[in-house]
């Protein structure tokens, strides 16, 4: 019987594996610089906390949900996002209390599950990473939560994104915007989309969001929000633009989009890209936007929210391996020769590695070349031989690999000695 993995995943192999530490690494630095900490939520929570958020008309929660029973009978589903699970810690753990610092700023990593048909840069279990903050309103905070979400892609050397921007504006808009929809879309009712049909009665602004060829048609014409925003919502709007002109951010209006989760408000945003690892279509690596009444929804007091969520796996397949760093890290690979040089390698290895050395050996008594051979493939930085007469005359070859370069240290030593050599 030869197992495979579920479809819709992936395995993270060793190589790849070290590309994904690099984007994370670069994730917690751009992100601590801001001020935001790292949250661990669970996989998997109450159905409802996904239902709540999203809202039952959503793809995620009337499609793509992974729900189960667990063996007591409670109704779970595997998180297909991450800010439910973030919003329900924050109202769980009272993170609204006065104790903790405003606006409350938190980034995390981690697995997704959607089920949808997978094809390059869309699987059942993918990865985001976002960040969320809570506790302001300020315009100010939207375009920060815009240009950290840049400089994180910039620093993986991500070029050519496209920012596009649009706001919901405030219930009072959204409420006109609501009339307006329903009074342009019902005239076509019968040529929408069957989940169309739905969308028009339960939540017009979802039909935007089609991928219906034929509802893309008619959402063409279709009004915009822009037309219908208050004098607040839309001096708002203004202010945000003012803000990421002077932080010299490119940006596009683009006001027919709209985002997946029904409490958005505001400012929502989309980072795009064209790259040949699409077939030069357009994709969407970062997703974001406010969500002011999402705490209030999830049982916590009223709570002003912006975030975005990132997929890992379409950062992944941007990323260029200039841009990355090398992957050689092995500074010491010990070659040895007789059976006392092999005992000996076990302490002598154990000894550079507390010296902070990352140090291997052949554990399968490989002759000398075939050592060496395996130093090479690895790319070790120096090369270590001990055998018989090393040991009786405490000494021990080492051999820069680059420059071919050879030396004989005190084994006694031999760390002390590699940092000497190493300058
Ligand atoms: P799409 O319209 O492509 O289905 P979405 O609106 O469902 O996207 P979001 O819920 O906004 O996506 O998620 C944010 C980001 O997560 C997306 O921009 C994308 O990069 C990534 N993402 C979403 N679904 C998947 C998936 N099934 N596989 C891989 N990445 C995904
Ligand atoms: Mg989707």
């Amino acid at each position: 019987m030869r197992y495979q993995k579920p479809k819709g995943t992936m395995d993270i192999l060793p190589g790849e594996s070290q590309k994904w530490q690099y984007v994370e690494s670069i994730a917690q630095d751009t992100f601590n610089k801001y001020r935001f900490s790292e949250i661990r939520t669970p996989i998997f929570e109450s159905y409802e906390v996904f239902e709540r958020s999203s809202g039952d008309t959503s793809d995620i929660v009337s499609k793509e949900m992974y729900d189960f029973k667990d063996k007591g009978d409670r109704r779970l589903a595997l998180r297909p996002e991450g800010t439910a699970g973030v919003v329900r810690a924050y109202v769980e753990n009272k993170l609204y209390g006065p104790e903790h610092i405003k606006p409350y700023k938190v980034w995390y990593k981690g697995p997704m599950f959607r089920y949808e048909r997978p094809q390059s840069g869309r699987q059942r279990q993918f990865h985001q990473i976002g960040v969320e903050a809570f506790g302001s309103d300020s315009p100010e905070l939207d375009a920060e939560i815009i240009s950290v979400g840049l400089e994180f892609l910039n620093r993986l050397g991500i070029k050519n994104l496209k920012v596009a921007i649009n706001t919901l504006g405030d219930p009072e808009s959204r409420a006109a915007y609501h009339k307006a929809l329903v009074d342009y879309f019902t005239p076509f009712k019968d040529q929408l989309s069957d989940d169309s049909k739905i969308r028009l009665e339960k939540n017009p602004l979802r039909i935007l969001d089609s991928k219906d060829n034929n509802d893309k048609k008619i959402v063409a014409n279709a009004p915009s929000i822009l037309d219908y925003l208050n004098d607040a919502s839309a001096q708002r709007f203004e202010y945000l633009k003012n803000l990421l002109d002077d932080l010299d951010i490119n940006y596009e209006v683009d006001s027919t989009m709209v985002r997946g989760l029904d409490y958005y408000n505001h400012t929502i945003f989309e980072f795009m890209v064209t790259d040949p690892a699409f077939d030069n279509k357009e994709i969407t690596v970062l997703a974001g936007g406010r969500y002011n009444g999402l705490v209030e929804e999830l049982g916590g007091p009223e709570t002003p929210g912006i975030g975005f969520g990132l997929g890992v796996e379409r950062l992944m397949l941007l990323l260029k391996d200039e841009d990355l760093p090398s992957a050689n890290n092995l500074d010491v690979y010990l070659v040895t020769i007789g059976e006392k040089a092999e005992r000996a390698s076990v302490k002598i290895l154990s000894s550079l590695r507390r010296a902070g050395f990352c140090a291997d050996k052949d554990y399968l008594q490989r002759k000398i070349k075939a050592q060496f051979k395996t130093a090479n493939n690895l790319n070790a930085k120096y090369t270590v031989t001990i055998g018989d007469s090393e040991l009786e005359n405490d000494t021990a070859s080492v051999k820069n690999m680059a420059t071919g370069e050879q030396v004989s240290v005190s084994l006694e030593n031999l760390a002390e000695e590699l940092k000497k050599i190493e300058g």
